[in-house]
């Protein structure tokens, strides 16, 4: 899920907001930042949609939309203080198109109304530019009134920019994003559990790669299971062609020099599977008899049966398995030793 953020107006000159005991665009900030940091700690990935500098107050607004309409947003989101002819406003309130009373924006109001700011309600925002213009769900927050004493005093009292902005995660959080990371969870445990059963049953009958190096290669080329190869040809591995007689699949390959640099061979050929179980029994073939040499030597001769994964990953590397240069390094700190990958070996 990705949540768009926009910390109300520019920094300073046109189209700053409003001062009041407090500045708007100071403020809006303060609040936008703290929560923008608490949506990426728990997993979130977040677009910011804040502006510093415009010539013009409507130059501003559509940059802002124009950055929310970039990327497919779950929520954009609006942070604003309000103000008031006699500062006697006082309150939470949040706008939404039509005013739509979606859960996470009325807990917005629930939470701030538990800070003990008045609770003014989700209203219609269809009328504000940013409102109107955004693709995705969209909600306008005016956090209280900056020019109101009371408010300011519950403001400061309650901890100001971080008690808001963990009001505001705490309304959005159960409805856009955990269900969203509990999926991505369960799916990368599935992903592990289909290639180290494959893995682990053909290291009992033939011993070639142990699981969890293979369950970590897995996870590292194909992203999970979710790159263009695995999803397109069943391929977690990506390998070429290479003499194989069966289905393939093409696509550019992207190669990194032993100075670092990348570059692309485009029209490449990989083999492709009709499952992932396939895929993971492929790649231990291909460990076993891989040979450049018409079969006098195999290429991977010291990592077939080799029960030590810190020693499998390095001879991979040592014997050219992938031209990344910091591959085996990824393989035993990025998978294996953080997800556990040995309980399979
Ligand atoms: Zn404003």
């Amino acid at each position: 899920m990705t949540i768009g953020v926009n910390c109300g107006h520019t920094k300073s000159g046109t189209g700053s907001g409003a001062v009041g005991i407090i500045k708007e665009s100071e403020h809006t900030r303060l609040v936008g930042y703290a929560l923008i940091k608490k949506l990426q700690a728990a997993g979130a990935k977040v677009v910011d949609c804040t502006i510093d500098r415009a010539d013009t107050r409507q130059n501003c607004l559509s940059q802002i939309t124009e950055y929310a309409n970039r990327e497919e947003l779950d929520w954009f989101i609006s942070i604003h203080f309000n103000a008031s002819g006699e500062h006697k406003g006082h309150g939470t309130e949040v706008y939404t198109y039509k005013g739509r009373q979606y859960p996470d924006a009325a807990k917005v109001c629930a939470n701030m109304e538990k800070l003990g700011f008045y609770n003014r309600g989700v209203k219609s925002g269809s009328g504000l530019y940013v409102i109107r213009k955004t693709k995705a769900k969209a909600m306008l927050i005016e956090v209280c009134f900056c020019d109101n004493r009371e408010d300011m005093e519950i403001y400061k009292r309650v901890g100001a920019q971080e008690a808001v902005a963990q009001a505001i995660f705490n309304a959005i959080y159960p409805y856009a994003v955990k269900p969203e990371i509990e999926k991505v969870k369960e799916d990368k445990l599935s992903f592990v559990e289909i290639v180290g059963q494959t893995a682990q049953k053909d290291w009992k009958e033939r011993r070639i790669v142990l699981p969890s190096v293979v369950i970590a290669q897995a996870i590292k080329e194909s992203a999970w299971g979710t790159s263009e190869l695995a999803k397109k040809a069943n391929a977690l591995f990506g390998i070429k062609k290479n003499g194989w007689q069966g289905r393939t699949y093409i696509k550019t390959a992207t190669e990194q020099r032993a100075d670092g640099s990348y570059y692309q061979v485009p029209v490449t050929e990989w083999r492709a599977y009709d499952n992932w179980q396939q895929s993971v029994l492929d790649h231990n073939d291909y460990i076993a008899t891989r040979s450049t040499d018409g079969r006098k030597t195999l290429r991977y001769q010291p990592v077939i049966g080799c029960d030590q994964y810190v020693l499998v990953c390095k001879y991979l590397q040592e014997c050219g398995y992938a031209t990344s240069i910091d591959y085996a390094d990824s393989l035993i700190h990025d998978y294996i030793e953080k997800y556990n990958l040995t309980e399979y070996d």
